[in-house]
């Protein structure tokens, strides 16, 4: 394949792959972008494009590219023992390791991980053990799962039911029964006059009326990623996790942080639960477990559950073939190492962050943003029509899209959702990276002003 020209690869991709999270028809008349090689915080494609990842590949790219200890535990590992599974009353070393040091990692008494091998799989993983929870303690009708509209948990069944992307339920049949959804903390779209706080309090308190709508007897638990990624980085006020957390305790309802995108040092802490205050139940993690060198995910449950689970849970009827993949918790391991022993995510929380935040502040500047926000090393810019009204573009996406294009070829990859920008750069990425990006997303910013007539 090494010896095939950019056209024909994209030739044999339209006609044999099909892309998820695309248009299928429309890319396979522009043709695919073919990425070819990666170093730290940049990537280059087939065309011999150098780009700066403000995206970190998918939200997962936390060390950055080619770290070679990482290639090199995995080649190890392979040699050693490709392959054991944790079904039949046994493990491998790696699986084990990971397990105990995920314990230690994790806030509180979330002591206890199952591995999937995704997000996705890790969130319908709690879905059926939270409710085999519950169950198993004479309590099977509290079994409802409350998530909130435009949350994301993942693309299969049980993930995209916990989610709430209306354009995933119009395809293949969801929600699945059981599961309810909350609007969600979006202050800049949805908070009016309201101080953030209080607008926190009162998007919080959405659960409760839910809980009570519902019967506290039968919800099982409130899943919500500490800070919303898909739709858009959403950040919620500081008021409202510690209210939902209240909210979940009164009524005993679990609470679950999907940490797929802020675990491993997004928001500045190792999870967002820390960097929002509250102690979740049940986490869910993937991404930048092994910063996306391989696909692994995990569930972590507290003491509670898990002992529930193990003492009275019986045979668990649940596993991946996977489920512990040796390589990949190896490769997990040299990835937390590094993340450790650098001290990244430290590094990326006093000197980074800071600095991103100012210079993000600064791109907020201008005409076109409505709102630049930032929360650790994700943020966004809203692009608005009129920066006095918050008002949004009536066809959105569009100029979004046209942003996004434009910074690709100044040589920057920002993700857009809708007409919001989005930043997601690896952990590691320097002071000088970080003007790099500036520079890069002005110029798109005001490319697209001019564009736009503005
Ligand atoms: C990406 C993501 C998932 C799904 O993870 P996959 O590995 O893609 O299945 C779940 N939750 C959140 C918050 C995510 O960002």
């Amino acid at each position: 394949m090494g010896s095939l020209d950019t056209r024909t690869l994209q030739a044999l991709d339209a006609a044999h792959h099909l892309h998820p999270f695309n248009d299928n028809a429309a890319l396979a008349k522009k043709g695919t972008r073919i990425l070819t090689r990666g170093q730290g915080c940049h990537v280059w494609d087939a065309e011999g494009n150098q780009l700066l990842d403000a995206f970190a590949g998918l939200w997962c790219v936390n060390i950055g590219y080619g770290r070679r200890e990482l290639a090199a535990v995995a080649a190890a590992q392979m040699e050693q023992l490709a392959y054991y599974n944790s079904f039949f009353q046994c493990t491998t070393e790696p699986t084990i390791a990971l397990a105990a040091q995920l314990a230690e990692l994790a806030p509180g008494d979330l002591n206890h991980a199952f591995f999937t091998n995704s997000g996705s799989e890790a969130n319908d993983t709690i879905l059926r053990l939270v409710r085999h929870f519950w169950a198993v303690q004479g309590q099977p009708e509290k079994s409802i799962f409350i998530g909130r509209h435009n949350g994301y948990h993942g693309t299969t069944m049980g993930g995209a039911s916990l989610g709430g992307m209306k354009a995933m339920h119009g395809q293949g049949g969801l929600p699945i029964a059981g599961i309810e959804h909350i609007d969600p903390p979006f202050w800049f779209g949805d908070g009016g006059e309201l101080e953030p706080d209080e607008y926190g309090l009162l998007a919080a308190r959405r659960l409760e009326r839910k809980i009570l709508e519902l019967g506290p007897e039968r919800v099982a638990a409130f899943i919500g990623e500490p800070v919303m990624g898909a739709i858009g980085v959403h950040i919620p006020p500081p008021s409202y996790w510690p209210e939902i957390e209240r909210i979940c305790r009164q009524y005993d309802v679990l609470l679950v942080a999907d940490e797929v995108i802020c675990g491993f040092g997004r928001t500045g802490q190792w999870f967002g639960c820390q960097q929002f205050g509250f102690q979740p139940d049940v986490m869910t993690l993937a991404k930048g477990i092994t910063s996306g060198y391989l696909p692994l995910g995990a569930a972590m449950f507290n003491d509670r559950v898990a002992g529930v689970l193990k003492e009275q849970g019986g045979e668990l009827a649940h596993g991946c073939t996977y489920s512990g993949h040796p390589v990949c918790a190896a490769v997990a391991l040299e990835n937390l190492r590094i993340l450790g022993e650098e001290r990244i995510v430290e590094h990326a929380r006093e000197d980074i962050a800071p600095y991103l935040a100012q210079r993000w502040a600064e791109l907020g500047e201008h005409p076109l943003v409505g709102e630049a926000r930032i929360a650790g090393l994700m943020g966004a810019l809203e692009l608005v029509p009129d920066k006095r009204s918050r008002a949004p573009f009536p066809d959105a996406g569009r100029v979004g899209g046209l942003c996004r294009d434009i910074a690709l070829r100044h040589g920057l990859i920002l993700r857009a959702t809708a007409d919001a920008m989005l930043l997601e750069p690896p952990l590691v990425i320097s002071r000088a990276q970080v003007d790099e990006l500036f520079d890069k997303a002005w110029s798109a910013l005001q490319e697209t002003a001019q564009m736009l007539g503005k």
